[in-house]
């Protein structure tokens, strides 16, 4: 059978046509009926959410008879519709992006169209385009002829130079729902005569995570893969969907602790050939799923039945619970797209989940404040508290301030796409407590991260820079080592109070079973009682000094 595309097929001829972005559409044509015209435009938002077709709309609607109106069937409507004006000109600023390239550009603005009243340069992937190349367009922006147009198109505005952007007329264009999505894919597939369930196009649409020509496109293959039948079956297969038990039998496990268990169906996971990036955001959109119905949002992604199963599990934790599960996932996720061993980082990532966790932050804070009594016991939240710094450390530069464990983590992200490995390495293992004086504090775990980091302090401060566009020093600690002392004397009868839950990593590892019920060895003395209350944990031994 031949091949449908079906994005190319059902392109949107019209403004009403568009599904979505009913904020640009409007304003657009609303515009353009007042004569109000822009010799530029910007279009930002996520990729295949519509850019490019708008851009092509608007080049329509400057360039047909019934102007602002689209007919579709002038010959400028149908010259831009086929592709072949000269012009309404698409380039791709990916591959255009040099001076030389942008001059030449510059050269062929001065021309006149030679059929249209518009001439239209479609610039897509604006943000790729170089500063000096900016630079050059910026003269053309400046004083455009009357005939001209520009439209550009990217996803990253941020990158497109403020001189360029205050020339601009700035239309953000947003992520399709699920239920936008699905509506297009029931009514182009209806007119295909193609037979379907809702159940199969609600993961195709999930699949395609807002994006309707990835929707398309997946569509495209679920036609062909299941021969014009679009089961629920047929779409797991086609993107190798777990099954959704899999995902509940994760989550009941964590909730019980069951690590074991958990392990065990990641094992069975890889040994099927199932993509852990693939299950991992699978894991992200159940706490996610869990986190809503937990603070009772409603979530158009959840059949019915979904819903009363989510809603059950979710009874297991608390939002709080839910936010570190999913602060730990969604990190673990981004890293599992450059790391050499997946399977490892998703078992560790588990397992952590599944234990008690208090951050070291935390305790730190407590060791500043007054000395708590020794006989009563304190609670420590489960929750690590990176983002939100302490009361001395207010001074912290206002943009940045409670962030800079997002920075630590971008950090790692643009180490990750410039391949530096080694340096992810020592850089996973340190961990960002304070950030006072555009100088980030930074505590590493040993000497080895220690001296890894000082190595390349400057590489780093440079990378900070480039992700916050400022100056920021860091200044790296060595984490103290905690040693068991040797003992002389004998072991003693266990008379020392309970710690609470949770127990803190102190090496960083995860306590294994033995360390987490053996019991003390050594009864404390009243010194190390008053330690116990920072550092809750087991006493293997004391020495005293003489
Ligand atoms: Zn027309």
């Amino acid at each position: 059978m031949s091949n449908i595309v079906l994005a190319r097929k059902y392109r949107p001829q019209n403004f009403q046509e568009v599904v979505g972005q009913q904020h640009v559409t409007k304003t657009l044509a609303n515009s353009l009926k007042l004569g109000i015209y822009s010799p530029a435009y910007l279009f930002s938002g996520p990729r295949g959410v519509g850019k490019t077709t708008m851009a092509r709309l608007l080049a329509k609607a400057l360039n047909c008879v019934k102007s602002p109106q689209i007919c579709n069937e002038c010959p400028a409507c149908r010259e831009i519709t086929s592709g072949s004006s000269l012009d309404v000109l698409e380039i791709d600023g990916a591959s255009n992006r040099g001076i030389d390239e942008v001059r030449a550009l510059r050269d062929n603005v001065k021309f006149a169209p030679s059929t249209l009243r518009h001439k239209v340069y479609i610039i897509d992937e604006a943000h790729q385009i170089t500063g000096a190349a900016f630079n050059a367009l910026l003269k053309t922006l400046e004083e455009p002829p009357a005939y001209i147009t520009f439209i550009l198109a990217t996803t990253e505005p941020h990158k497109i130079p403020a001189t360029i952007l205050s020339r601009c007329q700035h239309y953000n264009f947003h992520l399709l729902t699920i239920d936008q999505i699905i509506g297009t894919l029931k009514d182009i597939l209806t007119r295909e005569k193609i037979i379907f369930s809702e159940d199969a196009l609600r993961e195709i649409a999930k699949a395609a995570r807002g994006s309707m020509r990835d929707a398309l496109s997946l569509c495209d293959q679920a036609i062909v893969f299941s021969n014009r039948n679009i089961t629920y079956q047929a779409v797991s297969d086609l993107l190798g969907l777990l099954p959704q038990e899999a995902f509940y039998q994760i989550v009941e496990n964590i909730a019980q602790q069951e690590n074991k268990k958990n392990l065990q169906i990641i094992e069975k996971i890889v040994n099927d050939g199932y993509d852990l990036i693939q299950f991992s955001q699978g894991l992200v959109d159940i706490f996610r799923a869990m986190l809503l119905i937990s603070l009772g949002v409603e979530n158009p992604e959840l059949t019915a039945e979904q819903k009363i199963h989510l809603a059950n599990l979710s009874k297991n934790f608390n939002p709080a619970q839910l936010i570190r599960i999913l602060q730990i996932l969604t990190r673990t996720l981004d890293e599992l797209h450059w790391t050499t061993n997946q399977q490892i980082l998703l078992e560790i990532s588990l397992v952590r989940i599944a234990e008690p966790y208090a951050a070291i932050t935390e305790l730190l804070k407590r060791l500043e404040s007054p000395a708590p009594s020794t006989t009563k016991t304190q609670q420590i939240p489960a929750q690590p508290t990176f983002s939100q710094p302490a009361e001395s450390e207010k001074s912290e530069t206002a943009a940045l301030s409670g962030d800079y464990f997002r920075l630590w983590e971008e950090l790692l992200k643009i180490l990750g796409q410039k391949r530096n490995y080694t340096l992810i390495q020592i850089v996973r293992q340190v961990n960002p407590v304070s950030f006072v004086n555009n100088t980030l504090k930074v505590i590493c775990p040993g000497k080895f991260t220690y001296d890894g980091i000082i190595r390349n302090q400057s590489t780093i401060e440079q990378l900070l820079k480039e992700i916050s566009r400022q100056d920021i020093k860091i200044s790296p600690e060595q984490k103290s080592l905690v040693k068991p002392i040797e003992t002389t004397s004998a072991p003693k009868p266990v008379t020392a109070e309970k710690t609470p839950e949770p127990e803190l990593e102190l090496t960083g590892g995860i306590p294994t079973e033995e360390e987490n019920t053996a019991p003390d060895l050594v009864a404390p003395s009243e010194a190390v009682k008053k330690v116990l209350n920072y550092f809750p944990g087991k006493i293997k031994s004391e020495n005293k000094l003489k």
